[in-house]
């Protein structure tokens, strides 16, 4: 395994495995401070690609002054360990100024749903995302890249981008992974002490409730997140953000759920750390089909 740290060299060995090896590129970008939930992007892109590269890249662009940079967890130590356990092939793991060197100026943004959920209570988070995948991706030249559920918005907009701007990268999501207790996992979790973990249940609690209503025949979306309210409200730990039920694909605000997939999704505050999930509800294609 190689660590590359430097812009030039990442797209030499992606120019050379593309064209004189022939090899597909599987590339998941991170943030680091690795948890299973990575290793499960970095298993499916080692099953589907002939050369994986992760990055571990802290991106300043998508953080606001008000939030966790520079206390975000760093170990690079810890996480090449972990990805040369995983067979993978280049750690990418740049420094700031290498991505974003002296008199940058350039911004990806995707228009209208950067501003809704996330995006609305993080202004400017999402151009920091885009723009910093968009880099990589030039960098990496991946055939396909892989992504989280638990990041539903972000994971809509890079489709997005990818499409409008014509990347030659598939995009592939995979499902959230979690703790035995239901907490999603998160680099985040790192700041929860015991207490806070415990009560950091109550998001997916208040999810799996969302769900079961909405198979018991609740479909309309209001009362869905005011069953979703109720149930954070009553941790005293956790203090809600927002709760939402929106399409899956175009992140529209739905009154009802019908013959759409909704995502239904969340952002709670446990303490100062701020946490989001969420759940997509609706007929999936299997159900479609079993009906058929
Ligand atoms: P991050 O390091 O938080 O930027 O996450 C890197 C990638 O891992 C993103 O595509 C995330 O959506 C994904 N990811 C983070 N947590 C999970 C999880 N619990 N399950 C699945 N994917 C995850």
């Amino acid at each position: 395994m190689e660590i590359i740290n430097r812009r030039k060299r990442m797209m030499s060995v992606a120019r050379k495995l593309r064209r004189e090896e022939n090899r597909t590129i599987g590339f998941v970008p991170t943030m680091g401070a690795l948890h299973e939930g990575h290793l499960s992007l970095i298993h499916e892109a080692r099953a589907m690609c002939d050369v994986v590269v992760v990055s571990v890249f802290v991106n300043p662009a998508q953080f606001s002054p008000a939030e966790d940079f520079d206390s975000y967890p760093r170990d690079l130590t810890r996480d090449a360990a972990l990805l040369a356990e995983y067979n993978v092939d280049y750690v990418f793991a740049p420094t700031v100024e290498e991505i974003y060197p002296p008199g940058f100026s350039t911004y990806v943004m995707v228009e209208g749903a950067s501003d809704e959920l996330e995006g609305a209570s993080r202004p400017g988070h999402f151009r920091g995302v885009t723009t910093v995948v968009a880099i990589l991706f030039n960098a990496v030249k991946p055939d396909f890249a892989f992504f989280g559920q638990k990041d539903a918005q972000q994971a809509i907009l890079i489709k997005r981008m990818v499409r409008d701007l014509a990347f030659n990268t598939e995009i592939v999501v995979l499902p959230i992974v979690r703790e035995p207790s239901g907490l999603a996992m998160s680099s985040r979790n790192n700041y929860l002490n015991d207490e806070q973990r415990r009560a950091a249940t109550v998001l997916n609690r208040a999810l799996t409730q969302a769900r079961e209503a909405y198979e018991e025949g609740e479909h309309n979306t209001a009362r869905l997140v005011e069953l979703v309210r109720a149930t954070i409200e009553k941790e005293p730990l956790a203090r809600i953000d927002y709760a939402s039920v929106n399409d899956a694909e175009t992140l529209e605000q739905l009154d009802k759920i019908d013959d759409r997939l909704a995502l239904v999704s969340l952002a709670v505050f446990v303490g100062e750390t701020r946490l989001i999930d969420n759940v997509v509800l609706g007929k999936t294609k299997k159900h479609v089909a079993a009906e058929a």
